[in-house]
């Protein structure tokens, strides 16, 4: 058991009021957890204290060579009350996946488990009960040597803070719009794509605004060589069924292994559904779209769980989707994912914990 001094808030927030939409990612809990490293003395001082700012040097090393993880996971309350983290030995794999990738010293598996119980339990108040709601979790590890020079910091803050969300997209389960990027690149083989870091979403920005002027709610990446086969979307996995069979991207070094991607993977083998992970051409979908035979698009990924896709944009082809609908399987998937998320349908793969 990892050894985690609380520090309760004296001043506890008002917990938002049930009518509160929970703008996703905007209204954050009454404590957080920090655990401070050092060459030498490993991970060490894990604690619970009062939600506040950090008192960081301007020299830090994270806001000027970016050496920082984070990952992102939910908590639910079932209508009986108990307190469920959907797969979370899966994030923290991931995390000290893209922890080894940054040259940031991993996060010994069952201290990372602890101190996600200890943080949920300590603000389990705060945690939505409404249809679609849920506490967003958020662990990030952050470089703090004061240091200009570049090289892996000696010195590492892990914070997890906490998050009361409603729905990651306005549109909620309503079909999304996107937007396939052909002038720039998320990642390329052999650089950071798969790992969960602050870099890549920064080089998503230009496109994410571009796309969101043309009425787009989100960008679907090409691979950065031949700007031809898809890779994923900004937040998001992303899965075609194309003539009855499920198709996604490959996992290939530059895509983020999502976990709920690899849900929908086992959920489509434990229902006998066709599914093949592999490259896949934009040419290929635009064919199977003329074809007829482009049936659903929806994009993964923990923050929406699923997002049926209604229209895409490529060059100056549009592709619409399924009549503007949700489609069967993304429904499917949906209720499912969160039917086991929230404890409602009994859990064959032992994912809740
Ligand atoms: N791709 C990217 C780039 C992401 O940021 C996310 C969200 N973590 C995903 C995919 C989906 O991953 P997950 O299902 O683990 O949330």
């Amino acid at each position: 058991m990892l050894d985690i001094r609380i520090e309760r808030t004296t001043t506890p927030k008002e917990l938002p009021k049930a009518d509160n939409p929970l703008k996703f990612g905007t209204i954050f809990t009454d404590h957080m957890f920090l655990m401070n490293y050092e060459t030498g003395k490993g991970w060490h001082d894990a604690r619970i204290v009062p939600y506040q700012s950090l008192c960081l040097d301007p020299s830090a090393m994270v806001f000027h060579y970016g050496q920082e993880m984070f990952e992102g996971l939910k908590a639910y309350k079932t209508e009986e009350g108990r307190t469920l983290l959907f797969r979370p030995n899966k994030n923290i794999e991931r995390a000290n996946q893209s922890n080894r990738r940054l040259c940031i010293p991993e996060i010994p598996e069952e201290d990372f488990l602890d101190a996600l119980k200890a943080i949920v339990k300590t603000d389990e108040a705060w945690i939505p009960t409404k249809p679609g709601t849920s506490l967003y979790i958020r662990p990030f590890v952050i470089a703090t040597d004061p240091y200009l020079g570049v090289r892996p910091s000696d010195t590492y803050l892990f914070i997890i803070i906490l998050s009361p969300v409603g729905a990651y997209y306005p549109e909620g389960l309503d079909p999304v719009k996107i937007w396939i990027e052909d002038e720039y690149v998320r990642a390329v083989r052999g650089g950071i794509g798969e790992a969960k870091t602050g870099g890549n979403y920064v080089a998503s920005l230009k496109s994410q605004v571009k796309a969101h002027q043309e009425g787009y709610s989100q960008v679907l990446w090409l691979d950065g060589v031949e700007r031809k086969y898809i890779e994923e979307v900004g937040a998001m996995n992303i899965f075609f069924k194309i003539d009855g069979t499920v198709i996604t991207p490959q996992l290939n070094g530059s895509i983020l292994p999502g976990v709920t991607r690899d849900s929908v993977i086992n959920l489509c083998k434990a229902w006998g559904l066709p599914v093949e992970e592999r490259k896949i051409s934009i040419d290929e979908i635009y064919e199977a779209y003329k074809n007829g035979k482009l049936e659903e698009i929806f994009g993964t990924g923990t923050a929406a769980v699923i997002s049926p896709v209604k229209e895409l944009r490529w060059e100056n082809h549009i592709m619409q989707v399924g009549d503007g609908q949700i489609g069967e399987y993304s429904q499917k998937f949906y209720d499912t994912i969160t039917g086991l998320q929230l404890g409602k349908i009994q859990d064959t793969f032992n994912w809740t914990v």
